[in-house]
C-alpha cells in the first residue's frame, strides 16, 4: 500500500468522455485515456485491504491491490506483469467488463469504489505504447488442433456440409 491516506485525500475520478458533438461524427472510442498522473492518483486510493473483496468480485482473480500499488509507485512494467499473470485480455476487460470488482471493493462501503477498471485499461494501454506486449510463443507445440476442428467433430455438427433449404436471399 503506497499511500495509507490516499483514500482520504483523493476523490474517485474516471476517464473523461469525448464531446458528444465529436462522437456523433465517428465510431471511435468514447472514453479518453486517463493520464499516467491521474491513474497513479486513483491507484493511491486502494487501501490494500486485509481481505480484498475485489478479488472475490473479479471472475479472473485479478491481483488488484498489487497492481494498484505498483501503479501508485510508478512501476508500470511490474503492474503490467501482475495484470497479465491472471488476465489474457485486459485491453477488453478494461473497457467492457461491468467491473464486479468495483462493486465488491471495500472502499465502496462508505466512499466511491477504487476506479479499478480505468486503472486496468491505463496499464495495458501503456504496455502497448511501451512495446511490453509481445507474443508468448510456446517452447514446445502440443500437436493439438484448434477449436475449429473440435466444432467439426462435436455433437453440434455432423461434420457434413450444412444443406441450405432455401436461398439466403429469401431470408432478408
Ligand atoms: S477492495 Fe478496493 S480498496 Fe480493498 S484492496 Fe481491493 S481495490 Fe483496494
Amino acid at each position: 500500500m503506497g499511500k495509507p491516506t490516499g483514500f482520504l485525500e483523493v476523490d474517485r475520478r474516471t476517464a473523461l468522455k469525448r464531446p458528444v458533438s465529436e462522437r456523433v461524427t465517428d465510431y471511435k472510442e468514447v472514453e479518453l485515456l486517463a493520464s499516467p498522473q491521474d491513474t497513479e492518483s486513483q491507484a493511491s486510493r486502494c487501501m490494500d485491504c486485509g481481505t480484498p473483496f475485489c478479488h472475490n468480485g473479479c471472475p479472473l482473480g485479478n491481483i488488484i491491490p498489487e497492481f494498484n500499488d505498483a501503479v501508485y509507485e510508478q512501476n508500470w512494467k511490474y503492474a503490467f506483469e501482475i495484470l497479465v499473470s491472471t488476465n489474457n485480455f485486459p485491453e477488453f476487460t478494461g473497457r467492457i467488463c461491468p467491473a464486479p470488482c468495483e462493486s465488491a471493493c471495500v472502499l465502496g462501503i462508505n466512499k466511491p469504489a477504487v476506479a479499478i477498471e480505468m486503472i486496468e485499461k491505463s496499464i495495458i494501454e501503456k504496455a502497448y505504447a511501451e512495446g511490453w506486449v509481445v507474443p508468448q510463443t510456446p517452447a514446445k507445440r502440443s500437436g493439438k488442433k484448434s477449436s475449429r476442428s473440435w466444432f467439426r467433430t462435436s455433437r453440434f455438427s455432423s461434420g457434413k456440409p450444412i444443406k441450405q433449404s432455401r436461398p439466403l436471399s429469401d431470408c432478408f
